[in-house]
């Protein structure tokens, strides 16, 4: 189970690095155990050019660490790297807002 010990990696990676110069974070929320996600994505190794809008796609597999549901996030960004289009299957995307308050109440 090599892969999950790599997405878990990933996670704390996450918390313990801040916003570096090529990361980005995602933020989803389960779609069956409802629980919330912060995804670090980095601009070098997880962004494709696409090369009929001028901008990038992003793909990314995702798995929440209470019912290991996967889930796959596609989205699509202009040169800039705003957001254009974004789809998940298996969840839902939120905010970082949403997150933090989500994931202060299960502290709680
Ligand atoms: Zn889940």
């Amino acid at each position: 189970m090599n892969i999950l010990k790599k997405l878990f990696a990933t996670v704390r990676e996450t918390t313990a690095n801040a916003q570096g110069g090529t990361g980005m974070y995602l933020y989803v929320k389960c779609g069956r155990c409802g629980t919330p996600l912060q995804i670090r994505v980095d601009k070098r190794h997880d962004f494709l050019p696409n090369f009929s809008t001028g901008g990038y796609t992003l793909h990314k597999d995702i798995m929440d660490g209470k019912c290991f549901r996967l889930m796959h996030a596609e989205i699509h960004y202009d040169a800039a790297y705003h957001v254009l289009s974004q789809e998940l299957s298996g969840g839902e995307f939120i905010t970082e807002a949403e997150y933090h308050a989500l994931t202060s109440d299960e502290e709680a």
